[in-house]
């Protein structure tokens, strides 16, 4: 096992120091003063939040940098537009417990905590009833029974929010609650963490996901390949010495990365240090997220070029959710026919 990242910062301490105000973000990146005006309705609606790590890979004076513009917020999301919900996936109707999503027979999702690291403009859970949804002390035994209750339940996937805004001393002993359910096999963490505070992958939580009897699987959300840094690198390798599969999945964003280059350009990122990538999502279509859409028929012309260009290893699945299916639908890529 490599060693420890060297901890610079507690990443507590540079989550609680994130930039939640527009008009400091523009100064830092000496954006033009015109997007303020623009981001203030919308920043009201739901808040910015990006922390340093994330923010120092944002270029300087570029209104169209990708990782921007997935954080900053714009007046083009408080136009309402048909089609798009507050709750597009329907988690609602599959919310039997507080605190715990049942939409697929084998997995349930538990949100751990309604805190994200970054607050991204496309997240479909932008507006999820959270603070209804707390898991605490008891509500935890609650969902253990429901667990015990389902033994066709294998896997637990930990959700938000994000599930690594959660202490480890709280993970951990989540975890060995969770190791003494006989019939779980696997533990899934979905988190934006390790790519927005690298920091955050700390040696305590690191060796407790490895050393667990539950196979530990970590689904990373990188949506572009500017978003890897060194830092990211070092994180990935080190969950990846202690025995956790690191997959990776995105979500297909007009203005972002809705283009060949874009695409390359991530799968070779992510593989170049260890990461497979996994799901390509179309975007939910979440109220406030309309200019981020791409109609189905260009994302699987995408997919279908991105298939001539790389390994077949390196193409993501182009998917949707689709409330009430018992699995996600696998859109087929389209190639388009050159007469040579
Ligand atoms: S849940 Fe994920 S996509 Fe949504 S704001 Fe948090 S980190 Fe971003």
């Amino acid at each position: 096992m490599s060693s420890p990242l060297p901890l610079l910062e507690p990443w507590q301490q540079i989550l609680r120091q994130a930039v939640s105000d527009p008009a400091e973000l523009i100064r830092l990146l000496e954006l033009p003063d015109t997007l303020l005006s623009d981001s203030t309705q919308a920043n009201l609606a739901f808040s910015l939040k990006v922390p340093s790590p994330y923010l120092a890979r944002i270029r300087k004076g570029d209104p169209d940098d990708p990782l921007l513009k997935q954080i900053l917020p714009i007046g083009q999301e408080m136009v309402p537009q048909p089609g798009f919900l507050t709750d597009p996936l329907a988690e609602m109707s599959s919310n039997p417990e507080q605190g715990l999503v049942h939409k697929y027979r084998d997995r349930v999702l538990l949100i751990l905590s309604g805190a994200c690291a970054i607050n991204c403009r496309y997240c479909f859970r932008r507006h999820f009833p959270y603070e209804e949804n707390q898991i605490g002390t008891e509500q935890w035994q609650k969902l253990l029974d429901y667990i015990r209750r389902h033994p066709e339940v294998t896997e637990v996937i930990l959700s938000g929010g994000d599930p690594l805004a959660t202490p480890d001393r709280r993970i951990i002993q989540m975890l060995r609650d969770l190791e003494q359910i006989p019939q779980l096999k696997r533990l899934r963490i979905h988190s934006r963490m390790p790519v927005v505070i690298p920091q955050r992958i700390t040696p305590e939580l690191t060796q407790a996901l490895g050393m667990s009897r539950l196979k530990c699987v970590m689904v990373l959300h990188i949506n572009h390949a500017n978003e890897i840094d060194q830092s990211v690198a070092e994180a990935v390798k080190y969950l990846r010495d202690s025995g956790i599969t690191i997959l990776n999945q995105a979500v297909l964003l007009r203005g972002i990365n809705a283009t060949i280059s874009d695409q390359k350009s991530l799968s070779e990122a992510l593989f170049d240090c260890g990461v497979l990538p996994y799901y390509l999502f179309l975007l939910d279509r979440v109220e406030g997220s309309a200019h981020f859409d791409l109609p189905d028929e260009e994302a699987q012309r995408l997919i279908g070029e991105l298939q001539t260009q790389l390994p077949g290893y390196l193409v993501p699945r182009l998917a949707r959710e689709i409330p009430g299916r018992k699995a996600k639908t696998i859109l087929a890529p389209i190639q388009v026919q050159v007469n040579e």
